[in-house]
């Protein structure tokens, strides 16, 4: 190339930053040099040109790695044929009094040297340089420092695992089944807890090891709700069915809260589940109870109710006056009895998984015209307001949603004052319906809002005197509501009156 000796380009390249050109081959062969590059890498009595790079400077003390980053960038230059900087690479080579090291900070520039045609045959690299001198002694007291910071290393390291052992320690000599998920979801560590119930080492429950040991028909739903606070980083509680070493069922109650690195970064969760099989057993026997129970009154009552209505008759054509008006009044004590009776069935149902949902499409207007043409004839308390509802077709079991809206209804007139209005509203928004009882009555305080739909949670407090219920309709209406895929909430202020509304998804019509 004339160009390399033309002295427009000796002017340039003979400046006082070290340069060299390199052929752009696969050895870098060395093709020509500066006399500031001679100086800066001390090759004054070493012609180092025809010499690959690696053959001229296979005695340096570049650093590990460096000569791979090099040729890298020299690659690079030369295919893309685009000039590239390279970060500040180092290293040491010794003083010139021999006393210490000179450790050299390089910025290298390569730019590929392009011909007409638009080859790449050469590169060339500038390099500026920075020098640090380091006596023999600041690398002696480097090397103490260094040292020292291993002894301190090694000391945290000591304590780390001085405290995993404590964990490890505590961890497995608790009932508690303890598990430590990694941010990827697999669990990366189970207590002695976990083996002693499942008759398993923890290599096998590693990872979603444990999750084949959930039973059939409570897996989904609990990996769903898992893997979903996961992805949050919400702490969640739930209760599921694990095989246990003798081959029967236990029932669980697993509690996960996600647990974060000192840098603040998302680590995984920590895991920890109590065995509630002997609760849940109770539960079940009371369960058992209550719904035997409940259904031998049905049978007296039922034919109590029918003796009452013959009673009745008579009293009617009689003309008896007295009998009649006595009958009446017993007669819807007796429904009152019915009622809570049907609501302790109900429950025990629901919790034995018997409750059965008959869903068919129908238009909810029309349930709250029968709703408002039922309260017309026996409300002689309460001044209520029923808001005009669209057609609002949904696919729900009529009945179920009718016991929803009477136990609300009922609710409201049994917790506000005689004389106070009750308003009722059904409108549509975004293809859900929006069902609202408000009244204003006593109200709620915010600290029993979230247990109000807890199986027999009553709010405690002198208002409440006088006033009977068992704890279960809400219970019951938040239940159908969630197998109707919809939801259920109160809005309450203490002394202010309650809403209390619930959404039902809507059909396209
Ligand atoms: P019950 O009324 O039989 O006690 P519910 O399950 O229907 O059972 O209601 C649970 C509790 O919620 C009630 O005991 C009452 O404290 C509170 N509550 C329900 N509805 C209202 C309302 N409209 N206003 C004030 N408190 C209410």
């Amino acid at each position: 190339m004339n160009f390399f000796h033309s002295s427009f380009f000796n002017t340039l390249f003979n400046a006082e930053v070290p340069r060299i050109i390199l052929k752009a081959d696969p050895d870098f062969i060395i093709f020509k040099y500066n006399e500031a590059y001679k100086i800066a890498t001390g090759i004054q009595n070493r012609p180092v040109e025809g010499m690959s790079l690696w053959e001229a400077f296979d005695n340096d003390e570049t650093g590990p790695g460096i000569g791979k980053l090099l040729v890298e960038a020299l690659n690079k230059a030369s295919t893309n044929k685009q000039a590239v900087n390279m970060p500040p690479i180092s290293y040491n080579i010794p003083s010139p009094d021999k006393k210490g090291f000179v450790a050299m900070w390089w910025m290298l520039e390569i730019i590929p040297v392009l011909e007409e045609t638009g080859e790449c045959n050469y590169l060339l690299v500038t390099s500026i340089k920075e020098e640090l001198t380091v006596t023999n002694e600041e690398l002696h007291s480097a090397n103490e420092e260094l040292n020292i910071s291993k002894l301190e290393l090694q000391r945290s390291l000591d304590l780390i695992r001085e405290s995993e052992e404590r964990f490890r320690t505590l961890a497995d000599g608790s009932d508690i089944l303890i598990s430590v998920g990694d941010e990827t979801s697999k669990e990366i560590y189970f207590n002695e807890a976990w083996t002693r119930l499942t008759g398993r080492p923890e290599v096998q429950l590693l990872d979603f090891g444990w999750a084949d040991l959930i039973h059939p028909d409570d897996k989904d739903a609990f990996l769903n709700l898992y893997l979903t606070a996961f992805k949050k980083q919400v702490p969640f509680t739930k209760e599921f069915r694990i095989l246990n070493k003798t081959g029967n069922y236990g029932w669980l109650l697993a509690t996960g809260r996600p647990r974060y690195n000192p840098d603040g970064a998302f680590a995984g969760y920590i895991n920890s589940c109590i065995d509630v099989t002997e609760q849940k057993q109770d539960d079940q026997r009371k369960n058992d109870f209550i719904g035997m129970v409940s259904h031998e009154l049905k049978t007296p009552l039922t034919s109590l109710s029918a003796y009452m209505q013959i009673l009745l008759n008579k009293a009617q054509k009689n003309d008896d006056e007295f009998t009649r008006v006595a009958l009446e009044k017993a007669n819807s004590q007796i429904g009152k009895m019915n009622e809570m009776i049907n609501g302790f069935l109900n429950v025990s149902r629901l919790e034995s998984g018997k409750i059965h949902i008959d869903k068919k499409d129908f238009d909810l207007a029309l349930l709250a015209k029968e709703t408002e043409e039922d309260l017309e004839s026996t409300n002689e308390t309460h001044n209520v307001i029923f808001a005009p509802v669209e057609r609002t077709m949904i696919y729900a079991d009529k009945d179920k949603i009718g016991h929803v809206i009477s136990n609300l209804i009922s609710n409201a007139f049994k917790y506000s004052a005689k004389g106070s209005t009750i308003h009722l509203a059904c409108i549509t928004k975004d293809k859900l319906a929006y069902f609202s009882v408000k009244d204003e009555g006593m109200g709620i305080s915010k600290d029993d809002i979230p247990e109000l739909f807890d199986r027999y949670y009553r709010v405690k407090g002198d208002h409440m005197h006088g006033i009977s219920g068992f704890g279960i309709g809400l219970y019951l209406s938040s239940e159908i509501i969630k197998r109707h895929d919809g939801t259920i909430w109160a809005e309450s202020e203490l002394g202010k009156g309650s809403t209390f509304i619930f959404t039902l998804p809507v059909l396209d019509s």
